[in-house]
């Protein structure tokens, strides 16, 4: 199964795929350590917030998708009578919401949809450093989408297929990029 994580590092970089889960190759970032580090503090913090108290909420949640061949952590699930909501918790500074984001947090929609049997109309994004709820809409087409990016990593993975450098400013900020 691929992990949601795996969707991000695709859109960055397809190569990274390749380093990752076909030569087993991982290096994690002291920022995301210490988003993992804050994560029970957030959660706390959740749980006091007036405008979640009509919710049920579902911290950490590991799901799988048979469908989707996917799997991973939801950070938070809000969970109503009529309405279920993923929620990914970001820890860097943003402005706006990235692609990759975007792709993610419809990965955790379907992850949600087919373990709790309900259609998930939005996700929210939230920016843990300036305390802001981001909303996204999920709409049909980002499925399909998410499907082909799933085929196109199982593809490498399978054949263990090495993707053509990126050759961009990506680099400069890519774990990878010394044995590239
Ligand atoms: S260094 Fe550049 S080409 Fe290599 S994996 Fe990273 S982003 Fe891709």
């Amino acid at each position: 199964m691929i992990d949601v994580s795996d969707i991000s590092q695709f859109l960055y970089c397809p190569r990274k795929i390749y380093f990752m889960k076909v030569l087993g190759i991982r290096m994690s970032k002291p920022k995301m350590e210490f988003g993992r580090d804050v994560h029970e503090e957030m959660y706390a913090k959740f749980k006091r917030r007036k405008s979640l108290k009509s919710y049920d909420i579902l911290e950490n949640v590991y799901l799988e998708s048979e469908r989707y061949h996917l799997k991973g952590f939801v950070d938070l699930i809000l969970k109503s009578e009529n309405e279920i909501i993923p929620v990914d918790i970001k820890f860097t500074r943003f402005d706006e919401i990235y692609y990759n984001w975007r792709m993610q947090i419809v990965a955790y929609a379907v992850l949600v949809e087919e373990n709790f049997g309900i259609i998930v109309k939005r996700a929210l994004i939230y920016n843990a450093d300036k305390k802001e709820w981001r909303e996204v809409e999920i709409f049909p087409e980002d499925r399909k989408m998410l499907k082909k990016i799933v085929e196109s990593i199982e593809d490498i993975v399978a054949n263990e297929r090495i993707p053509p450098k990126t050759e961009s400013k990506k680099c400069n900020y890519c774990e990878m990029q010394k044995i590239c």
